[in-house]
């Protein structure tokens, strides 16, 4: 937690902080209200949110007195941690009680998000936990994706199952990789995709086929889309693919150290609506952490 706050806080000029120092402003004209909006749309928390927003911060009697800059920062925090979601259970499907054993997460993005470095760190977390990890490499297209994973496996002590063959069909190592995850009883599997998005209709019977050939051994119990923070709208409209291609019960949000703005958070979870469970902080295998929203409202408000 306080690793995540220091990593947030070191983004340059976050957000929350611009708006906190128009809103705190002598007199707040019309044009203040532009820059208010604008600075949330520039931080990619969306049309709709950006305007509720807007909409309870103008109606707000401590933002409206401004006498007191705590109270009105007490207000932003409050409001943003609402758009945010303060309650919203964020746990991962397999670390719910009465989970499946094995757990099945399927990793899906676009290709160079960090699907396959963030399979690697989840994986640590949960070899950190005692849990026993199977993980396969059905990313089969990008001939460095399997080596990269193995090393990942290496690194963190996981078997990762793989093919030999540049090409070979991803499918196919899903079920290898569900069987064996099966036979050995393991805790968890993780299954890397490729995320090649030139083809919407491929990329929907690709990931469609992977999950009903694993599901032939284990359900499925989580679809974790993989989005870099920094892409901004471009990241939405990948999203929206990907939820449409396989379905979706979390987003992992990569790169966030390299990202002032974040507030992607708030629009995808809108657009959506499902929550963005883990965050990305760098390249390390320590720098994956559960997303948290208060720890993050006070990053962008640092
Ligand atoms: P994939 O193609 O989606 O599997 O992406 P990779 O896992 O290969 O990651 C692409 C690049 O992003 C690599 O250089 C990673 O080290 C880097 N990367 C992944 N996650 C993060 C993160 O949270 N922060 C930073 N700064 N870099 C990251």
């Amino acid at each position: 937690l306080t690793r995540l706050k220091a990593k947030l806080a070191k983004s340059d000029n976050p957000f929350g902080k611009v708006l906190f120092n128009i809103l705190t402003k002598d007199n707040l004209s019309e044009a203040d209200w532009e820059d208010v909006e604008d600075t949330l749309l520039l931080a990619d928390v969306g049309a709709e949110a950006s305007g509720q927003l807007v909409d309870e911060l103008r109606t707000d009697a401590r933002v409206n007195d401004r006498s007191n800059p705590a109270e009105v920062r007490a207000a932003l925090k409050e409001k943003l941690l609402d758009l945010v979601g303060r309650d919203t259970d964020r746990r991962l499907n397999a670390e719910k009680p009465g989970a499946n054993k094995p757990g099945v997460i399927i990793m899906v993005g676009v290709n160079g998000t960090g699907k396959t470095t963030t399979a690697g760190k989840l994986a640590r977390l949960f070899v950190a936990e005692g849990k026993q990890v199977v993980m396969g490499a059905a990313d089969t297209f990008r001939a460095a994706a399997a080596d990269q994973l193995e090393t990942w496996g290496a690194r963190v002590n996981v078997p990762v199952v793989r093919s030999d063959k540049d090409g070979a069909d991803p499918a196919s190592v899903a079920f290898e990789a569900s069987a064996k995850a099966k036979e050995t009883n393991a805790d968890v599997l993780i299954i890397d995709t490729a995320g090649r998005l030139q083809n919407k209709a491929n990329l929907m019977d690709e990931l469609g086929k992977i999950r009903r050939v694993t599901e032939k051994n284990l359900p499925v119990d989580e679809v974790l889309l993989v989005l870099d923070a920094t892409t901004g709208q471009n990241g939405m409209i990948q999203a929206k693919v990907f939820a449409e291609a396989i379905g979706i019960t979390g987003v992992v949000l990569s790169k966030l150290d390299g990202s002032a703005k974040g507030g992607i958070v708030i629009s995808v979870q809108k657009e959506l609506g499902v929550p963005v469970k883990l965050v990305g902080l760098g390249e390390g295998p320590d720098d994956l952490a559960p997303f948290d929203p208060e720890g993050f409202v006070d990053g962008i408000l640092a």
